[in-house]
C-alpha cells in the first residue's frame, strides 16, 4: 500500500475560533527567549484575535554556536500563555524527550521540524511515544530536501501512532547558492501532497520560505491563492533583537497589517490549473536566475585565476568542447539544438564580458 493510501482518512483540522473557509493562523516567535518576551508577544497576538501561539523551545541549528533555545523551562512559559490567554500553544519536538516534556506540560500542538522530518529513525521514535495521545494535533513540516516520499513517510509514521489530528506545513527546501528566498518553495511538491492526500490540512510557513520579513505578505497571499489552509508566521515583540531568525520576524502589529491586507478569494484556487502551471514557470525562472548568478560568480573566479597566471580570457578549444558537450546533453533532455546553442552563446559572451571587466 502506498504511503498516501494510508492517509486517506485524515480530515481537515478545525480549531476553536477559526471559521471554515478562513485561514488557520499560527503565530509567535521563532524561539521562546524569556518569560517576558513570550508572554508579551502572546498577549499582543491574542489581543488581535490570533488563537494559536507558536514558540520554539529547543532550536535545531544547522551550525553549532547559534542560540539553541532555552529548553524545558520555556514549556512553563507556554503553559502560562495557555492559561492566561486561552490560546492553544504549539512547539517543535525533535526527540522522544521533547515529546514527553511537551506532553507533561499540556502543549496542544506539536510540530516536527524540517531537519527531523528528513530522518526516518527520529520519526519512528517520535511516533512510538505518541501512541494513546490522539487528542494531540501534530504538524509535520516538509523535510529539508525536496523529497515528497520522505514527507509522506513522516506523516504516515505519525498517523500510524493513531494521530488523526494531523497536518502538514510547507516551509520550502534548502538549496545551495544564492536564491531570492531562504528556502526554495518548489510549490509543485505541496501541490502533489494535496493531490495524494486531499483531506489533509496543508499550511504554509512564509517566514521560513522567504527568510526576510518583506516577503511574508506576498508569500502569504500567494499561499492562500494557491489553496493552502493556513499560515504559520514568526512574530516577535522585538524582532530586531530576536536571538534566532531576526530578519524574518514581524511585530504583532506588522502581522495585523499583513493579515488585514490578505485577500481571501472564494472558489477552489487549487483547481485553477493555469495558475498552478504559471507558478511552476515562476519557480523555474527563480532557479534559472540563481544558477546564472552562481555561474557568473564561478566565471569571475576563473577570470581572476587567468589574470594572475597571465592566461588569455577566451580559449577557443575549451569553448568548442563546452558547446559540444552541452548540445549532446541538451539533446538527451529533449531541448532544441539551435535554441541551446543561442542560450549557451549568450551565457558565454556574458562570461567573457565579466572576465574582461573584473572588479578590482
Ligand atoms: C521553526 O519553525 O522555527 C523552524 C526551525 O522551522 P524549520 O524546521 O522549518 O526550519
Ligand atoms: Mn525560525
Amino acid at each position: 500500500m502506498s504511503a498516501s493510501m494510508t492517509l486517506q482518512d485524515i480530515a481537515p483540522l478545525s480549531f476553536p475560533g477559526v471559521e471554515s473557509g478562513s485561514p488557520i493562523v499560527i503565530a509567535g516567535p521563532c524561539s521562546a527567549e524569556t518569560e517576558q518576551q513570550t508572554l508579551d508577544t502572546a498577549s499582543a497576538l491574542k489581543a488581535q484575535g490570533i488563537g494559536i501561539f507558536r514558540a520554539g523551545v529547543w532550536k535545531p541549528r544547522t551550525m553549532p554556536g547559534g542560540f539553541e533555545g532555552v529548553g524545558d523551562k520555556a514549556l512553563k512559559w507556554l503553559q502560562r500563555v495557555k492559561h492566561e490567554t486561552g490560546m492553544l500553544v504549539a512547539t517543535e519536538v525533535a526527540t522522544v524527550e521533547h515529546v514527553h516534556a511537551a506532553l507533561d506540560t499540556g502543549i496542544d500542538i506539536l510540530w516536527i521540524g524540517a531537519r527531523t522530518s528528513a530522518n526516518p529513525f527520529s520519526m519512528q521514535e517520535i511516533s512510538e511515544v505518541l501512541h494513546g495521545h490522539d487528542e494531540l494535533t501534530v504538524l509535520v513540516k516538509n523535510p529539508m530536501n525536496p523529497d515528497l516520499d520522505l514527507w509522506l513517510g513522516a506523516l504516515q509514521r505519525i498517523h500510524a501512532a493513531g494521530i488523526t489530528r494531523l497536518g502538514a506545513v510547507h516551509r520550502g527546501f534548502s538549496s545551495a547558492g544564492a536564491h531570492i528566498y531562504r528556502n526554495d518553495p518548489q510549490w509543485h511538491i505541496p501541490f502533489e501532497l494535496r493531490r495524494l492526500v486531499p483531506g489533509m490540512t496543508i499550511m504554509c510557513d512564509p517566514s521560513h520560505i522567504g527568510g526576510k520579513r518583506q516577503y511574508i505578505e506576498p508569500l502569504s497571499q500567494l499561499a492562500l491563492d494557491m489553496g493552502f489552509d493556513g499560515l504559520m508566521i514568526e512574530c516577535h515583540c522585538d524582532p530586531d533583537n530576536a536571538l534566532s531568525d531576526s530578519g524574518q520576524q514581524v511585530t504583532p502589529s506588522q502581522l495585523k497589517e499583513i493579515l488585514e491586507h490578505l485577500v481571501i478569494r472564494s472558489g477552489t484556487p487549487v483547481d485553477d490549473e493555469l495558475a498552478l502551471l504559471r507558478q511552476q514557470i515562476d519557480d523555474c525562472d527563480h532557479e534559472l536566475l540563481a544558477v546564472l548568478s552562481r555561474r557568473m560568480s564561478v566565471s569571475r573566479e576563473i577570470g581572476r585565476f587567468k589574470k594572475a597566471n597571465n592566461l588569455r580570457v577566451v580559449q577557443p578549444s575549451r569553448y568548442q568542447d563546452v558547446i559540444k558537450a552541452r548540445l549532446d546533453e541538451a539533446d538527451h533532455l529533449g531541448l532544441d539544438g539551435d535554441f541551446t546553442q543561442r542560450v549557451m552563446q549568450a551565457i558565454h559572451e556574458e562570461s567573457v564580458r565579466q572576465q574582461l571587466n573584473l572588479p578590482e
